[in-house]
């Protein structure tokens, strides 16, 4: 038996197609979405809890990659060390799902860590490493 969290990046050409519901159907797993987003690209993006057999989770994983889906595992987190973090802004707008978010009074940067798919394009550009990759 197989279970794994990991992020669905949709294309948007498959955003409104019934391609998870198949994972169930023809490949006997089970799934528990964690998080769904549409980003302004118009991207979807799905982090899920996968679980099946070894063979039909292989199956399943197979299926999603041919019919264009890019799969990343999900097996960290991202935390904001907050005595870091300036607030400079930097972060912004690179994140897929606005999980970092500028308050437009304070101008303070909010971290929504429930809207976080760790894809850690803020670890790599924050200039003070706030945001932390922790396993
Ligand atoms: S880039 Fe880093 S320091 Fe700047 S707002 Fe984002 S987390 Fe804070
Ligand atoms: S890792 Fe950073 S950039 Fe990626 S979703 Fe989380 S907060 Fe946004």
């Amino acid at each position: 038996m197989t279970t794994k969290r990991i992020v669905l990046h949709f294309p948007q050409r498959l955003v409104d197609k019934p391609i998870v519901y198949k994972l169930i159907k023809d490949f006997a797993l089970q799934f528990n979405i964690l998080k769904a987003y549409v980003t302004p690209q118009e991207e979807g993006l799905m982090v899920l809890e996968l679980k099946g057999k070894d063979e039909d989770y292989q199956k399943g994983i197979e299926y999603l990659q041919s019919s264009g889906v890019k799969i990343q595992p999900l097996s960290e987190d991202i935390i904001r060390n907050e005595i870091k973090c300036t607030d400079c802004g930097v972060c912004v707008p690179i994140c897929p799902t606005q999980a970092l978010v500028v308050d437009p009074i304070t101008r303070k940067v909010h971290f929504y860590d429930n809207k976080c798919i760790a894809c850690e394009l803020c670890v790599k550009i924050c200039p003070t490493h706030a945001m932390e990759l922790h396993f």
